[in-house]
């Protein structure tokens, strides 16, 4: 049972192998009770494989490795650890085919979006954090007796909880910066699309890591992130999820050892129009903002305020360019629109559309799922649906539904879309398109978001923190607040008049 494998096929016939195994200590091995998982194919409905489910006692296990780690990696020479951050960056970039695959074939993402968005990502935050690891410095300080410095150390165990709609970006956002500023790591996979870290736990070997400077553990949430949450060795826990498990992770660091906790939660974000915006580039980005990925993004633009001057005209254009799309296999290039995670996902998502409609809002199309009568026809595709008129306080403009769906509505002054964009209990991101430079600068600074974009939507770059506000979470991903948050500040004191 030792490294069991499955084969599976990626984009044009590539054959892949994957462990299914619990990766521990540079090796797959299975979960000790023989605990498994079945993994679905979202865009067949058909059974892919079967892998370890990670219990409390492999938990234990992963975290004991990652402690014995931890005492050498500390010491590690930051260069030693910028080197390897390096390697792992230049494997997956050459193996890259095979990663995106496994995100298409268990997550159903497509693709291309893999390569371009997920895997890029990866490698840019490799390779970002790899060169901040000889630069983790604190400051000299003056005191009355001499000086103080700080030291900015790393933490400890860490462990990372991944949520199934972009999982290997998600998992390097965590893990790079992390091992850069000398912590090791658990990482606790979505439990319906791990394979992208079966793989990369041999990328990692295969770069050179010391054992138990990570360790990869899929199993259910409420057993494996549950287990990490409570544990008394893990250090800081980095989640993103639902906004229901945060406050969970966060009750069970308070239970325990009160392990600092960075959460990154869900997000209902305004897109804003304005009638002097860039028409094309307005409806490209406010199109991309909740269709791409299935509109199965945290940060997706799923309120759309467009300003009444060109309300009607913006609905009728924005409707034509996302009713149709081409759904089927997420490896092909032709396929514009993969599956949703799973079909409990997929009726989650057309539950909104009858409170859509009671509400008094008007569906503008979609609204339902998409049967397909080939190999994909026990595929979970939804439909892109869009309603307008959408009243503020409708269900389907305050509660995140993770799904391809818009609520549009109209909007006469900058003061009443600035109230309306936020009129919710997240805070996480927001997009605004204007050619006026003073109305840009005046809503980004008056709406309440870790990110705003102004004539684009939801980037995200290595250099750039994100998080979010209010309860979106706390604690930033990525940039130099990110190797803030992946280490403890240390006041050392001198009083030079003993000396
Ligand atoms: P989820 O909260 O159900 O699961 C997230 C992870 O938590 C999974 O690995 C799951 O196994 C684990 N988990 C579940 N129960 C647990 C428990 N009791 N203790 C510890 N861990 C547990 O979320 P999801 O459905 O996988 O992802 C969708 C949600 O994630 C959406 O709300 C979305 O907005 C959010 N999200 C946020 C960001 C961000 O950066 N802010 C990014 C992506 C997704």
């Amino acid at each position: 049972m030792a490294n069991a494998t499955v084969e599976v096929k990626g984009a044009g016939g590539l054959p892949i192998t994957v462990s299914t195994g619990l990766f521990i200590d540079n090796e797959f091995v299975p979960a000790l009770n023989n605990e498994t998982i079945e993994l679905e194919n979202p865009a067949t409905g058909k059974h892919l494989a079967t892998v370890s489910a990670a219990q409390k006692a492999d938990v234990d296990k992963a975290v004991a490795s990652s402690k014995k780690a931890f005492q050498t990696w500390k010491k590690t020479p930051p260069t030693k650890r910028r080197d390897l951050l390096h390697a792992l960056a230049t494997i997956i970039e050459k193996r890259a085919p095979e990663i995106a695959s496994l995100e298409a074939l268990d997550a159903g993402i497509l693709f291309n979006d893999s390569m371009g968005l997920n895997v890029g990502q990866a490698i840019e935050n490799l390779r970002y954090f790899g060169g901040w690891a000889d630069k983790v410095d604190g400051e000299t300080l003056h005191i009355p007796e001499g000086f103080a410095y700080t030291r900015r150390e790393p933490i400890g165990v860490c462990a990372a909880i991944v949520p199934w709609n972009s999982p290997l970006m998600i998992t390097i956002w965590k893990l790079a910066p992390a091992l850069a500023a000398g912590n090791t790591m658990v990482v606790k996979t979505p439990e319906l699309c791990p394979l992208y870290a079966q793989k990369l736990g041999e990328f990692i070997v295969e770069a050179g890591f010391p054992p138990g400077v990570v360790n990869i553990v899929c199993g259910l949430g409420h057993v494996a992130g549950s287990a990490l949450s409570e544990h008394m060795d893990v250090r800081k826990i980095s989640f993103t999820g639902s906004p229901g498990v945060g406050r969970q992770v966060l009750a069970a660091s308070s239970r325990s050892n009160l392990k600092k906790v960075t959460l990154e939660l869900g997000g209902k974000g305004p897109s804003i129009v304005f009638d002097d915006a860039d028409w094309d580039n307005a409806l490209l980005w406010t199109s991309l903002g909740i269709t791409v990925n299935n509109g199965q993004i945290c940060v997706a633009g799923s309120r759309i305020y467009v300003q009444d001057t060109i309300y009607d005209k913006f609905v009728k254009e924005f409707s034509a360019r996302t009713a149709e799309a081409v759904h089927g296999d997420p490896l092909l290039p032709e396929t514009t629109k993969g599956p949703v995670i799973s079909a409990t996902q997929r009726d989650r998502i057309l539950a909104f559309v009858p409170r859509g409609k009671d509400s008094g809002a008007k569906l503008l199309h979609g609204g339902a799922a998409i049967k397909k009568d080939d190999e994909f026809a026990g595929g979970h595709f939804v439909a892109n649906t869009a309603f307008a008129d959408v009243a503020q306080d409708a269900p389907i403009m305050q509660e995140e539904i993770f799904g391809p769906f818009a609520s549009i509505a109209p909007f006469k002054t900058e003061d009443e879309v600035i109230a309306k964009a936020n009129d919710t209990s997240y805070g996480l991101a927001a997009a605004v398109f204007t050619r006026d430079i003073g109305r840009a600068y005046r809503v980004t600074e008056a709406v309440e978001a870790g990110q705003i974009t102004v004539n684009m939507w939801g980037t995200v770059n290595a250099n750039t923190p994100f998080g979010g506000v209010k309860e979106s979470g706390f604690g930033r991903d990525m940039g130099k607040d990110a190797i803030e948050e992946w280490t403890n500040v240390k006041a050392v004191k001198f009083n030079m008049m003993k000396l």
